[in-house]
């Protein structure tokens, strides 16, 4: 659980015997979840209750960022001590590659919209407001970044950090820096799968 300042972890699941490597990524990815949110709702506050996706999504995304597990220094080390070969170079950069050719064909096709800027008590039809807000939510910063190329991307990220710094943002927010970075019709297409016009405030 987190609040500014201060996480709460539940570890008890770390102790157990019982696969210790997907425990260890548990608690890791908890930690990390954890304190991304210092950036996302700590620093940059939202309405958690109208657009949960904005401080879940955005720290969903970033778990992997803080612990390095893209390039999983940190993992590889512990899976070593665990005698797993999980988190070798190889499969990383293999993963990596799944993901973008997943995101690339999400941005090609023509696929149906998964909205996420809906409120937390009322969730697109067939949508679990958890998935929509933690899942998909992940998703949309992840498939931004690969239609904007990553230093563009973060550039936007590190804006919208910056310019509301210890201020209340809002998905319309959100958008108007990553248009102001790029808004080619690539990008405004990712928007349009992700983000509903009818819950934006201005
Ligand atoms: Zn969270």
């Amino acid at each position: 659980m987190e609040y500014p300042g201060l996480i709460m972890i539940d570890a008890s699941g770390f102790l157990q015997k019982k696969h210790p490597l997907d425990r260890y990524n548990e608690l890791t990815e908890d930690v990390s979840h954890e304190v991304d949110h210092q950036w996302f709702y700590g620093t940059v506050g939202s309405d958690e209750y109208m657009e949960p996706w904005l401080d879940e999504g955005l720290t969903n995304f970033l778990e992997n960022g803080v612990y390095d597990l893209t390039y999983t220094k940190s993992k590889a080390y512990c899976a070593n001590l665990m005698h797993s070969k999980f988190y070798s170079r190889k499969n990383v950069k293999r993963a990596n590659k799944i993901l973008r050719e997943n995101a690339n064909a999400f941005i090609n096709k023509n696929q149906k919209a998964n909205y996420i800027n809906y409120p937390v008590n009322n969730p697109p039809k067939g949508v679990d407001t958890e998935d929509m807000a933690y899942e998909l939510g992940m998703d949309f910063p992840a498939v931004l970044k690969v239609a904007m190329g990553e230093n563009k991307f973060f550039d936007a990220l590190h804006d919208y950090y910056q310019t509301y710094y210890l201020k209340q943002a809002t998905t319309q927010d959100f958008l108007n820096i990553i248009r102001k970075y790029d808004n080619s019709k690539k990008v405004n297409d990712v928007i349009n799968k992700f983000i509903d016009p009818k819950y934006l405030s201005e």
